[in-house]
């Protein structure tokens, strides 16, 4: 595992938005096993907090593999996610995460740039993302599961954040609380901070390749504060 240098001058803090931005995961969670639920798909609901990062695509055909032996079908994956996202929308918004305004607002004071880097393509969170963080991730800095091909823990989704924010990986900072999204970030060659904000054991985001494992956003917004600050 490579580990990274803090840039010397800060110019974009690329963020993961599900577990980082919103405390969404456990409606996701929920929402994976409703669905599986209806299409008689066997599913338990801890294991979604494992393949969080991965685009729904991805997820899905790791459920259909698992019990049809074969690859999920593009129809399937576009309709199961549509059943899976309109479930999650029915619960209603997921609330801020703890500390993430503080976080986004760190940067933005700093004079350095927010950028978005999520896997979803949940229009129900995505839509709501300019009245909870105005200015903040104006579409031309999001990365969704609508601009990558591979998706999370390729490091595609956090290259094409640091092209969206007109950043080298020397010049960016990685925010992440997923084992894959933090694989993704550092070997994009970001400087990446982990942070806990779930159930997984302490450690885990370390031994993805986070420089630096933390264990909540408002420790986060302290520390973004206390680096940009400098
Ligand atoms: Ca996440």
């Amino acid at each position: 595992m490579t580990l990274h240098n803090l840039p010397d001058i800060t110019k974009a803090v690329l963020f993961d938005m599900d577990g980082v931005l919103y405390d969404s995961m456990p409606g996701h969670a929920r929402a994976w096993m409703e669905m599986c639920r209806r299409e008689g798909l066997h599913a338990e609901y801890d294991e979604f907090f494992g393949y969080e990062g991965r685009t729904g695509a991805s997820t899905i055909d790791i459920l259909i593999r698992r019990q049809y032996g074969r690859a999920a079908t593009p129809e399937e994956q576009k309709r199961l996610y549509a059943i899976k996202s309109e479930v999650f929308a029915s619960f209603g918004p997921a609330p801020i995460m703890a500390g993430a305004t503080e976080a986004v607002a760190a940067v933005v004071s700093a004079g350095a740039v927010p950028v978005l880097v999520t896997g979803s393509g949940q229009a129900s969170l995505l839509e709501k993302l300019e009245k909870d963080f105005p200015g903040a991730f104006p579409a031309s800095r999001r990365v969704t599961a609508h601009d990558v091909v591979h998706g999370k823990p390729s490091p595609e989704p956090f290259l094409k954040g640091l092209l969206k924010g007109g950043v080298a990986a020397c010049e960016a900072i990685a925010i992440d609380n997923a084992p894959l999204g933090v694989e993704s970030a550092s070997t994009a060659g970001i400087y990446t901070i982990g942070v806990l904000t779930g159930p997984l054991p302490q450690g885990c985001l370390s031994a993805a390749g986070a420089d630096e494992e933390i264990a909540s956003m408002d420790a986060c917004a302290a520390r973004l504060a206390d680096i940009l600050g400098q």
